[in-house]
């Protein structure tokens, strides 16, 4: 699944990437199988969310699949158009291996004897212009990110400046660069595009984000990516103390057509716990409530891409079998809710007052400055929750909005603010909930 190991030297160009691939560096068959120690896996939960952002067509999608093997566009309309709609989830396990010429990292564990494993979850984020309060919604959920950005461009182009930004509002530090595509390039032009990078990521204050150049397509370079990820991005502890909180980016109804009433399976949600712990037979709540009133809801399984689990916590993906009517959780309907203990969020609202952060204009790539102005239309991502309101109330520092739905949001928060701008949604400012 994973590329063959070629240099971590940035010029990688298409002459080493290919030779590299044609060459055989670790043969499994060097590896006795039955001298490999068997690995005991406290929690088969994914341990982290990776997103994967950047801009259109700069290679993510296809990144995706080079490191979990799943091609995240399937929605029918993104086949069509050849581009992602919605986020994609896929998760992979890495391993750090020994074999006989030395530690390596990969997604397949028969490449040598495995050290360490981690379960990793991956958002794949849609580049296009017209998505980003689609991406906004994923930032919430990412606790680190691989920034694709394709070295036979120019850099940065805006999505991957306005990606980079959601990123740094949202308080994620730590992000690995792929500059993708280097087997377009020569040498020299690959040298060139990684310092246009490097010059890029100085100026938006992440300067220590490791750059690996990789090609998604020839699967080049992705065990050193693997390695950047697993050395640069650290799974967090987390705090069990803490009151539960979790966004849903999605739900499901698992039952088939004509499934008879009494074998009916509750509503599926599934998404990401920012904190606290989920297990199973658990009273949550849902925030805002489906229909007026309060919807309290039981855990009756609790799973990942991997199989059953007996706790949740925070990190990566998860799903949760419910008690809630399955039609209710058809087709991501409760995506944007947050799941809580019972009675411990706010009252869900649709007047919010805000404190804004706008962005600077050279920082979003936007030719005039951007105001926040009384009777603006805006869409707020609070959580993975994306509504439209309306500002009231503006001094250009704080703002007051009527949304279309309902929001829960806590005295502090930090949420996304978007501008239409020439026809499209524009990250501007992000906003404290007051
Ligand atoms: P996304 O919009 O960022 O998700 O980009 P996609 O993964 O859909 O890829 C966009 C296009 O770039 C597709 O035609 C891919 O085949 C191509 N592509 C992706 N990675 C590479 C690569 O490493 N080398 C080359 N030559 N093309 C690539
Ligand atoms: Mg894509």
């Amino acid at each position: 699944m994973t590329g063959k190991r070629v240099a971590k030297d940035p010029a990688a160009g298409k002459k080493k990437v290919l030779k590299a691939h044609a060459k055989k560096e670790h043969p499994n068959e060097k590896i006795d199988a039955k001298h490999k120690p068997e690995i005991k896996v406290k929690n088969d939960q994914p341990e982290i969310n990776i997103g994967i952002i950047g801009h259109v067509d700069h290679g993510k999608t296809s990144l995706a699949k080079a490191l979990t093997g799943k091609w995240c566009d399937t929605h029918s309309e993104e086949i069509k158009r050849g581009i992602s709609i919605r986020l994609g989830y896929a998760d992979a396990t890495f391993y750090k291996l020994m074999t006989p010429s030395g530690t390596i990292y990969s997604a397949n564990p028969s490449d040598g004897e495995i050290m360490h494993k981690r379960v990793v979850s991956f958002v794949d984020a849609p580049g296009h212009e017209t998505l980003m309060t689609t991406m906004l919604s994923g930032a919430a959920l990412m606790n680190g990110a691989i920034l694709v950005i394709a070295a036979n461009e120019k850099c940065p182009q805006p999505r991957t400046i306005e990606h980079l930004m959601a990123l740094k509002f949202a308080g994620v530090e730590k992000i690995v660069v792929a500059q993708n595509k280097v087997d377009l390039l020569t040498r020299e032009q690959a040298m060139e595009s990684y310092a246009a990078i490097k010059k890029f990521l100085e100026e938006y204050d992440y300067k220590e984000a490791p750059i690996i150049p990789i090609s998604a397509n020839f699967g080049a370079n992705v065990d050193l990516l693997i390695q950047a990820i697993e050395e640069y991005i650290p799974t967090k502890g987390y705090d069990p103390s803490l009151p539960l909180k979790m966004f849903i980016a999605r739900s499901f109804d698992i039952n088939k057509p004509g499934t008879k009433t009494s074998d009916l399976k509750g509503g599926i949600i599934g998404g990401s716990i920012s904190q606290g712990e989920i297990n199973i037979n658990d009273e949550i709540e849902l925030y805002p409530s489906i229909n007026s009133g309060k919807t309290i809801t039981k855990v009756v399984s609790l799973s990942t891409s991997i199989g059953p689990i007996t706790k949740a916590t925070p990190g990566g993906l998860i799903a949760i079998g419910t008690t809630l009517d399955p039609s209710v959780a058809q087709g991501d309907r409760l995506r944007g809710t947050i799941v809580a203990k019972p009675k411990t969020m706010p009252e869900p609202t649709k007047n919010v007052n805000l404190t804004l952060h706008m962005f600077d204009r050279m920082l979003i790539d936007l030719e005039e400055k951007v105001l926040v102005k009384t009777t603006d239309p805006l869409v707020l991502t609070v959580g993975t929750n994306t509504v439209i309101g309306v500002v009231t109330k503006s001094d250009g520092k704080k703002a007051s909005v009527v949304l279309k739905n309902e929001v829960v949001a806590e005295k502090g928060e930090k949420i996304a603010v978007s501008k239409n701008i020439n026809g499209q949604w524009r990250l501007v400012a992000y906003a404290e909930v007051n």
